[in-house]
C-alpha cells in the first residue's frame, strides 16, 4: 500500500461519489476480472469470490450492481474494486476516477498536504514505473541465459509458471540495467532499490542484483513494487530482497498475493509458506494458493491483508529450526486476528523438507492430506506456551501460565478465547476463574477489564442500579416491526427487550461453569446515566459501537460490510470511510478518527452519534460486540425484505427471481430466528 498517500485523510463527498457510480458502467469494472457473457438482461460469470464451475455470478448494468447467487457476495463498482482487488476505499474511488477522467476533489485537505500527496503519488508511480520496466528487462534476460532457464527447469518450473510469476533473471555484470535505463545515475534507480550507489557517490553505483534468478514482487493490483533474487548456485546472500523503498514494504507484502487471489478463493484458503521458490513451486505442483513473505516474520499486517481474502490461512514452514522459530512468529503475528469465525493453522513438515521437496517425495495428495492434518492455533498456542516447560511439576506449571499469559491475552475476545483460558486453567491445575483472576491482577483491574474480565466470563450483566430512567445503549431505539412494544421489564429495560439482548444471541455460545458463577457478583464499570435517544436509528446505534470499537469491523462477515456500506448518506459513506481507515491502518481510538474526520462530510454524523451521554459504549467488549452482532442480523432483515418486495415484481418474467427470493427467504428465516432468539 502506498503509506505515504493513504496517510493523509481523504475526504470524498458524497454527490462525487454518485456522480462517478453513473459515469461508471459496472459491467466493465467487473469485466477487467472476470469473463462475462450476456445473459437475458444482465451478465453472467463465474463467481471470484467463490470457486464454481458454472455461472451464478450476475452483473446487471440496469442497477448497476452485481450479485452471486451462489454466495450472495454483492455491491457496486466500488465495493468489487475493494473485495475483488483487495483495494482501499479511496484508492478504488481513484481508480474508477482515472478511468472516467474526473478529478477526486479534496478540498478539506490543504494546499501543502494536497501538494504532498500528489508528489507522493507521483513519486510511487514513477518508481513503479521504473520497477516495471526493470521486471521487463529481467524477463528478456532470462531468455537469453541458458543457465537460469536451466536452474528454473531444474526445479521443475514451466514456461506458464514461469510467465505467471513474471519471472526473469539479473545479468552477471555490474551495470547491467545501464542498457536498460538511459541514464544509469537517475536517481530514481537508487530510489527504487535496483542500484546502489558507493559511499564515495558517482563513481560506485552499481546493480543490486547480479547473476540471480529475479522473482518480481507484486501489490495487489498487480503493480511490480520490488523484487526478490535469488543465486543460482551456493553463494551469500542465498537470497537477496529490495530495500525498503516508498512503495515497498516488506512488513506489509506477501509475495504470490496478487497471482494467488482467485485460487485462495477457490481453495477456500491461502497457504503460507517462507520464500519465493516455495510459492512458484507450489503453484507448479498444484497449489497456487500459496504465498510468501519476505524474509520477514509474518506480521500481524500480513495476517490483515490475507484475511481480506480468505477465512482460512494455513502456515506452512520447514520442518528445521528456522522453520519452528518462522512458526512462533507467524502465531504471535496471527492471534489477535484469530477470531471465532476463522480457521488458522500450521503445517510442520519433516525436518528434511520444504514443500517443494516434500510433494517430489510424498506426492500432492499426501501435501494435500498434511494440509487438511495443520496444527489449529489453539493447539499450537498451548505448544508453544509448554515448551521447555515440565507439566508434572507445579514450577513448570507456572512457567507454562507465564508463557501463555501473552499469548492468552493477545486473542480476540470470542468462544476460542474462552475456551483457551479452559484448556490453559486445566493444564495448570487452577480453575479458570483463577487464572483469569491472576492474570487480570498482574495487569491491573482497569487496564485488563474490557478483554480479560469479559473472556473470564464475567460479560452477562444484572441490571446495574441507575438504569432506571431509560434503555441501556444496546437496546434498541427504534420500532422493530415484529416486535411488540414491551412493557418496562423487572430489571428496568423499557423497551421490547425483557433482557439484555447479548444474552442469547449467539447461538453457538455454551457458557460453562464459571460463567453461571461469575455472573451474579461480577463488578460492573461505573455507567453514566443512559437518557433515551428516541431519534436514533440502528445505523445511528451501529456507527457508535464502530467509532468506538473499531476493531469490531474485523469480525464482521463481507455481508456485514454490504449492508453497512450500502446505507443511506451519510450513514453509508461513514461506514466505508470507517473501513477505508481500518484497512489502512488498522483499528484506531475514537481521539484519532475525529481528528481525521474535521471537516469530512461525515464529521456532523459522527459527533452526533459520539456525543452526549448516549454515546457511551463501556462495557465489557464480548457484550457490545453481540450488540453490534444483532443490530446487523436486523438490518440485514430489512435489506432482504426490500429486495424481495422487488424480486416478487419481477418474479412474472424472470425465474432466477423466484429462485433467489426463495434463497433469501431462507436467509431471512435464519436471521429472524437469531434476532427473535435475543429479544
Ligand atoms: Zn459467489
Amino acid at each position: 500500500m502506498p503509506a505515504v498517500v493513504q496517510n493523509t485523510p481523504v475526504s470524498i463527498p458524497q454527490p462525487f461519489i454518485q456522480e462517478l457510480l453513473a459515469r461508471t458502467d459496472v459491467v466493465d469494472v467487473v469485466g477487467r476480472y472476470v469473463e462475462l457473457k450476456k445473459g437475458g438482461a444482465n451478465f453472467m460469470g463465474l463467481c471470484p469470490f467463490h470457486g464454481e464451475k458454472s455461472p451464478s455470478f450476475s452483473v446487471s448494468p440496469a442497477k448497476q450492481f452485481y450479485h452471486c447467487f451462489g454466495c450472495g457476495k454483492n455491491g457496486n463498482a466500488i465495493s468489487f474494486l475493494m473485495d475483488h482487488a483487495g483495494l482501499g476505499f479511496v484508492e478504488a474511488v481513484q481508480d474508477l476516477a482515472q478511468r472516467v477522467g474526473l478529478q477526486v476533489p479534496d478540498d478539506d485537505v490543504s494546499p501543502q498536504e494536497k501538494e504532498r500527496a500528489a508528489a507522493a503519488r507521483q513519486k510511487q508511480a514513477t518508481l513503479t514505473d521504473v520497477l516495471e520496466k526493470a521486471a521487463d528487462a529481467y524477463r528478456r534476460q532470462l531468455r537469453e541465459s541458458q543457465r537460469a532457464i536451466a536452474y528454473f527447469k531444474g526445479r521443475g518450473v514451466s514456461g506458464a509458471v514461469a510467465k505467471r510469476y513474471g519471472l526473469g533473471y539479473a545479468h552477471e555484470g555490474w551495470r547491467s540495467l545501464a542498457s536498460v535505463f538511459a541514464h544509469y545515475d537517475d536517481p530514481l534507480l537508487e530510489e527504487s532499490g535496483l542500484v546502489i550507489v558507493g559511499e564515495d557517490g558517482q563513481d560506485k553505483r552499481y546493480d543490486r542484483f547480479r547473476d540471480r534468478v529475479m522473482f518480481p514482487i507484486r501489490n495487489v493490483k498487480g503493480e511490480c513494487i520490488g523484487f526478490g533474487g535469488r543465486v543460482l548456485g551456493d553463494d551469500k546472500p542465498k537470497y537477496l530482497n529490495s530495500p525498503e523503498t516508498p512503495v515497498f514494504h516488506k512488513g506489509r507484502e506477501l509475495y504470490g498475493l496478487f497471482e494467488a487471489r482467485t485460487a485462495i478463493r477457490e481453495a477456500g484458503y491461502a497457504l503460507v509458506t517462507e520464500g519465493y521458490m516455495d510459492v512458484v513451486a507450489l503453484a507448479q505442483l498444484g497449489f497456487p494458493n500459496a504465498v510468501a513473505t519476505l524474509g520477514t516474520a509474518c506480521t500481524p499486517d500480513h495476517v490483515q491483508k490475507l484475511l481480506r481474502f480468505t477465512e482460512a490461512v494455513v502456515f506452512s514452514f520447514d520442518g528445521d529450526n528456522a522453520g519452528r522459530r518462522a512458526a512462533r512468529k507467524a502465531l504471535d503475528g496471527a492471534l489477535p486476528h484469530a477470531t471465532d469465525t476463522r480457521s488458522i493453522k500450521f503445517l510442520f513438515l519433516p525436518a528434511e523438507h520444504d514443500p517443494d521437496s516434500f510433494i517430489r517425495a510424498n506426492g500432492t495428495d499426501a501435501f494435500a492430506k498434511h494440509v487438511s492434518e495443520a496444527m489449529p492455533l489453539s493447539r499450537f498456542l498451548v505448544e508453544a506456551a509448554s515448551e521447555n516447560c515440565d507439566l508434572g511439576t507445579a514450577e513448570g506449571r507456572a512457567h507454562m501460565a507465564s508463557n501463555a499469559r501473552p499469548l492468552w491475552t493477545a486473542l480476540p475476545d470470542g468462544v476460542l478465547k474462552r475456551q483457551m483460558l479452559s484448556e490453559l486453567a486445566d493444564l495448570t491445575q487452577l480453575k479458570a476463574q483463577d487464572l483469569a483472576d491472576l492474570w487480570g491482577e498482574a495487569a491491573g483491574r482497569d487496564a485488563i477489564r474490557p478483554s480479560t474480565a469479559a473472556a473470564a466470563g464475567s460479560a452477562p450483566r444484572h441490571t446495574p442500579a441507575g438504569y432506571t430512567d431509560g434503555p441501556p445503549p444496546w437496546a434498541p431505539q427504534d420500532a422493530d416491526p415484529w416486535q411488540p412494544a414491551g412493557e418496562p421489564a423487572p430489571g428496568g429495560y423499557a423497551t421490547g427487550y425483557s433482557k439484555p439482548p447479548f444474552r442469547k444471541s449467539s447461538g453457538d455460545w455454551k457458557p460453562g461453569k464459571n460463567w453461571k458463577n461469575r455472573d451474579r457478583d461480577a463488578p460492573w464499570p461505573p455507567q453514566p446515566r443512559l437518557p433515551r435517544t428516541p431519534t436514533a436509528s440502528r445505523a445511528d446505534h451501529a456507527a457508535r459501537l464502530l467509532l468506538s470499537h473499531m476493531a469490531f469491523l474485523d469480525e464482521l462477515t463481507h455481508d456485514d460490510h454490504a449492508t453497512l456500506c450500502a446505507q443511506a448518506a451519510p450513514h453509508g459513506l461513514l461506514f466505508s470511510w470507517l473501513e477505508a481507515q481500518f484497512h489502512e491502518h488498522g483499528p484506531l481510538p475514537w481521539a484519532v478518527l475525529r481528528e481525521s474526520l474535521r471537516e469530512h462530510e461525515c464529521e456532523a454524523l459522527a459527533l452526533k452519534v459520539m456525543t452526549g451521554s448516549h454515546a457511551q459504549t463501556e462495557g465489557a467488549l464480548q457484550e457490545l460486540q453481540l450488540e453490534l452482532r444483532d443490530l446487523l442480523n436486523r438490518m440485514q432483515i430489512e435489506d432482504i425484505e426490500a429486495e424481495q418486495k422487488v424480486l416478487m415484481l419481477q418474479a412474472a418474467q424472470d425465474p432466477t427471481a423466484l429462485e433467489r427470493y426463495r434463497v433469501l427467504e431462507q436467509k431471512r428465516k435464519v436471521l429472524r430466528g437469531v434476532a427473535a432468539k435475543a429479544a
